[in-house]
């Protein structure tokens, strides 16, 4: 059985008001899919954009979630995964490196996160990727492995990891492709140990309109997680088009 694909916009901190998301969200319901999209606004756009998406094939995603419970409780500044299926929210993004990067967010937060999410029945866009120095020093394997290792008791049918090599991120620069199968393959494997061998890998990382259709034809590629080109709607319905 082959792996779906998607092709998912994270919009981290961006657009800076919610008539500029609404915007952005009401193109993409206009926009032609023939590839499963999902869409990730900020906390305070989700609501909005969820409504405008409702009646679309777009599934409506979170950047984060609270990592201690799935329901409701004393945790100052989080938002659970109950209160976020409970408004439409369809999966949730783990591991993310500006979150390891800027917050220390480590193995342990991002199993916890894992677990109320899933328990509140939403997917887990879980993403992995080496930084600078240790592509450099050929550690990449060796890094995705122990970062993956959080992953052996997820529910398959819950999961979509994403492959971000953490320079390659809003840096204009990507591994070659034949980088991007290597790792694809072995992600690929990793998880066929884990019982998951259908689970989709997406690449991410300075993914645009010119290079997408490279990426939408490497083999073991199940789709893209786009940033800063997820902002402007010509530039991520080429990108969608490439992986249809
Ligand atoms: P980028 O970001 O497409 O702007 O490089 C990708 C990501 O962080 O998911």
């Amino acid at each position: 059985m082959n792996a779906q694909k998607y092709v998912i916009g994270n919009w981290k901190l961006n657009p800076a008001t919610l008539s500029q998301a609404c915007q952005l969200a009401s193109s993409l319901v206009q926009m032609d899919k023939s590839v499963q999209v999902g869409c990730v606004p900020s906390f305070v756009h989700l609501s909005a954009v969820g409504e405008l998406l409702a009646e679309s094939s777009i599934l409506l995603g979170a950047q984060d979630v609270c990592a201690k419970t799935a329901t409701t409780g004393a945790f100052t500044g989080d938002v659970s995964a109950g209160q976020l299926a409970d408004i439409g929210v369809k999966f949730v993004i783990i591991g993310h490196s500006e979150r390891r990067a800027y917050y220390g967010e480590d193995n342990a937060l991002f199993e916890a996160k894992i677990q109320q999410a899933v328990d509140a029945g939403l997917t887990v866009v879980f993403c992995v990727g080496e930084t600078k120095s240790q592509y450099q020093a050929q550690q990449t394997l060796v890094v995705l492995d122990e970062q993956l290792s959080v992953l052996k008791s997820v529910p398959a049918d819950k999961l979509i990891v994403a492959y971000e090599p953490v320079w390659a991120i809003g840096t204009g620069l990507t591994p070659s492709i034949d980088e991007v199968i290597g790792v694809h393959r072995h992600i690929k494997q990793v998880l066929a140990r884990y019982a998951m061998p259908t689970v989709s890998v997406l690449y991410g990382g300075s993914v645009n309109e010119k290079n997408a259709a490279e990426f939408a034809t490497a083999f073991g590629v199940d789709g893209a997680l786009v940033g800063g080109a997820s902002l402007k709607i010509e530039a991520f319905s080429q990108i969608v088009a490439a992986f249809a």
